[in-house]
Order: structure tokens, then C-alpha cells, then sequence
């Protein structure tokens, strides 16, 4: 069973296609600069890459092109449309009735058009990329995948926000979390390899969007991300959680407005915003190493709230059987992990620093000190085989 997976942005389109039967990939690759002029870049393992210029002025446009390159006689890699038997669609926002991942029909395009409030950057371009697709593979399931279905079954009261509960009734104010197909992904393996199904899981996705996901018994029980990926940890651009009068007097103190507000806690902040280096990870890094006092305390806050929010799940847990590192940072920056687990013997996380070191990239890794009571992996998430295997269940 052939299994094509699209993450549709506002002016890029990102494809993978799968061979479930080996679990393989054949062929993925990126529509950018759609509405604009258009470049497709498609890959295929142990083949060379292709690039190419081309004329994106829809999503349409741009899902024509990835479907005659994958069955293009060179490049491609079926003979056919008809052998993709399933289109799976990844949707940040799922609202309060998605709960699970589910076929596209019109009851739920309607539904996921009503929320667009709720998700205004990532609603339109996955609903344009998923309407694309119908009208281009019209004979074949649609399948949404919904970052927030992850924590639909957490307790109210930790999605239920203490301000007037009238807020919640009549805006569906609360929090909804997300990034949950990375945490379902990583927490799934996690507890495969504790062989417990029943495993109490802390996943770190650290990105340039980052989220904490307490997980137990395979279900999210808490998550740092709210009502928006604003809140939480800090991120690239984003604050994270912050006093949230600090907004309203900005605004007061500088006569911005409330956009003007959003901006600066979405776009001018987090690790950019502290550091007034970059955005990057990378490149903070590598100032701090020079010795730049402001790279150093962007990378010590970033730490340390992380460190913050994984004692207070472990306290909501009662206890933690495994740390999980996961996304850019997650699984490339040792520093990072270093850091937040350093002086966590008392949680029974302690890291082999050796190990530590030279995880290899791409990998899982225990990097767990021998004898810790709480496991800590490296594990790379893989949101787009998430979105392939809940396809496949559900159209097979
Ligand atoms: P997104 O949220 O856009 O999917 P990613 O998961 O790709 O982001 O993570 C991007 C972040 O990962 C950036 O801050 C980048 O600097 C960081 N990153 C990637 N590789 C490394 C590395 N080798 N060392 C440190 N940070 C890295």
C-alpha cells in the first residue's frame, strides 16, 4: 500500500511518499514559493537530487507537479496515480471535535473551516493543500491528521485556562497543545523500547518551535503549548511563557498595538529576542563560544525552562520512566541535553556524558549514565510516518 503524505504551509507544500509494505520511503521532497514563482526539490533515496525552477501559482498547481514527478519516467517512482492508495494531510488544528485522526469528508472540511479562527497561519494553507488534492486524486480517502488530537484526552483541568469559564464556552479558549504527532511518535517508541506500555514519558521536541509532552499509559496527560505554540518553553522566535501582563504593558509602554504586541512575542523573541543574534540554535551557539554574555544567557534560559517543565510533570506523573530529546536541537545539540539534565540525579536522570557526545545523527541512542532509575533518549521524530500509519489504518 502506497501512501502519500502532504504538509501543506501558506506557500510551501512539503510530500513523502511511503511503501507501507516495507515501510519504506520512495520519494519526498518540497514545493516552495508557491503564489510567488514556484521551485520543486525531490529526493529519492540513493539517487541523486533534482531542483528545478517551475510555475507554482496554487497549491494545485504545485500537487499536479509533485504527482507527474513521482510518476515520471526518470524520476519518478511508480508507474501510476492509481497505485497511491491513500492521501494522508497533516492539520495543526483539529479544534475540540477532531479528536483522532480522521477521513476527510465535508461534515469535518467544514468543521476544520469553522476553526480557522483558532489557527489562522496554518488553517488556510492546509485547507487549500487538502482541497488541491481531492480535486487532483478525487478517487482516492483524505485523511487528516490533527497535531491536537494528541491531547484530547487530557483531564479538564489541565486544559481549562482559570479565567472566566464563559471565555472557553463561547471562544473555545483552553489549552489545545501541539506538535502532538512528533509526541505520539517519540513517546510510542520510547515506551517500545522500555517494552511498557504503561511507561510515565517526558518528550522534548526542541525546534524552532519547541514543546514538552507528558505522556502515560500512551495517552498525553500535559503539554507546554496552549491555546497557541506561543506558550511553553522558549523557542526561536517565541517567548514561550511569559506573565501575560507583560503584553498588555507593552502595549501601554510603547503605544504598540495588539498586533504590533503579537509580533514581538512571536517573531522578536525567545532565543532571537535574548540573544539579538539569530534565531538559529546554531548560530547562538557558536556566539557563545566566542563569549557573547547574551548567546550564552538565551541558550541558559532555554535550559533552564525546560529543566522547569519536566520537574513539573514529573510531579504531576508522580514519577518519570523516560526523558526523550527529539526535533533540531532535541537530537543534535548535546549541549542542550547536557544542560537540562544536568543536576536531575534526584528525578534518577543522569546522562553518560560520553554517549552523550557522540550520538551519532539520525539515530535512537540511549544516553542514559548506567544504573539511572530514568531512561533518556535521543529519538528522531518521524511526524510524517505518524501521519502515513494512521492513513493507512484507517483506508485499508
Ligand atoms: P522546525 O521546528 O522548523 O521543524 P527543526 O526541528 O528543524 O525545526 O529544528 C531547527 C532547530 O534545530 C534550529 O534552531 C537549529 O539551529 C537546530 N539545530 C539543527 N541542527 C543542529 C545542530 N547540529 N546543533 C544544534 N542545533 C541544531
Amino acid at each position: 500500500m502506497k501512501i502519500l503524505v502532504v504538509n501543506a504551509g501558506s506557500s510551501s507544500l512539503k510530500y513523502q511518499l511511503f511503501d507501507m509494505d516495507t515501510n519504506e520511503v520512495l520519494a519526498k521532497g518540497l514545493c516552495e514559493r508557491i503564489g510567488i514563482d514556484g521551485i520543486v526539490s525531490h529526493k529519492r533515496p540513493g539517487k541523486e537530487d533534482y531542483k528545478v525552477n517551475a510555475d507554482f501559482p496554487d497549491h494545485k498547481a504545485a500537487i499536479e507537479c509533485v504527482l507527474k514527478l513521482l510518476t515520471d519516467a526518470e524520476l519518478g517512482v511508480i508507474a501510476g496515480v492509481e497505485e497511491i492508495s491513500a492521501v494522508g494531510h497533516r492539520f495543526a488544528h483539529g479544534g475540540e471535535k477532531l479528536k483522532k485522526s480522521a477521513v476527510l469528508g465535508d461534515q469535518e472540511l467544514e468543521y476544520l473551516e469553522s476553526i480557522v479562527g483558532l489557527n489562522p497561519l496554518h488553517g488556510p494553507p492546509a485547507i487549500s493543500g487538502f482541497k488541491a488534492c481531492k480535486e487532483v486524486m478525487p478517487n482516492v480517502k483524505h485523511v487528516g491528521v490533527f497535531d491536537t488530537s494528541y491531547y484530547s484526552d487530557m483531564e479538564d483541568y489541565a486544559y481549562i485556562y482559570p479565567i472566566p469559564y464563559e471565555l472557553y464556552e463561547q471562544y473555545q479558549i483552553r489549552r489545545y497543545g501541539f506538535h502532538g504527532t512528533s509526541h505520539r511518535y517519540v513517546a510510542a517508541k520510547a515506551a517500545e523500547i522500555l517494552g511498557n506500555k504503561n511507561a510515565k514519558i517526558i518528550t522534548c521536541h526542541l525546534g524552532n518551535g519547541s514543546s514538552i509532552t507528558a505522556t502515560v499509559n500512551g495517552k498525553a496527560v500535559d503539554t507546554s503549548m496552549g491555546f497557541t505554540p506561543q506558550d511553553g518553553v522558549p523557542m526561536g522566535t517565541r517567548s514561550g511563557a511569559i506573565d501575560p501582563t507583560v503584553v498588555t504593558y507593552i502595549q501601554k509602554a510603547t503605544g504598540c498595538t495588539a498586533e504590533e504586541a503579537d509580533t514581538i512575542l512571536n517573531k522578536k523573541s525567545g532565543l532571537l529576542g535574548v540573544s539579538g543574534v539569530s534565531s538559529d540554535c546554531r548560530d547562538i551557539c557558536d556566539e557563545a563560544a566566542k563569549g557573547n554574555y547574551r548567546a550564552q544567557l538565551a541558550l541558559k534560559i532555554l535550559a533552564h525552562n525546560i529543566k522547569k517543565i519536566i520537574g513539573s510533570y514529573v510531579a504531576e506523573m508522580n514519577g518519570v520512566d523516560a526523558l526523550v530529546f527529539t526535533a533540531g536541537i532535541g537530537e543534535n545539540d548535546r549541549q542542550i541535553r547536557e544542560d537540562v539534565c544536568k543536576d536531575m540525579s534526584w528525578l534518577g536522570v543522569e546522562i553518560d556524558e560520553t554517549v552523550n557526545k557522540t550520538c551519532p545523527r539520525g539515530e535512537i541512542v540511549d544516553i542514559s549514565a548506567a544504573g539511572a532509575k530514568t531512561k533518556t533518549f535521543v529519538i528522531p521524530t518521524n511526524e510524517e510516518y505518524m501521519i502515513a500509519l494512521d492513513t493507512q489504518n484507517l483506508t485499508k
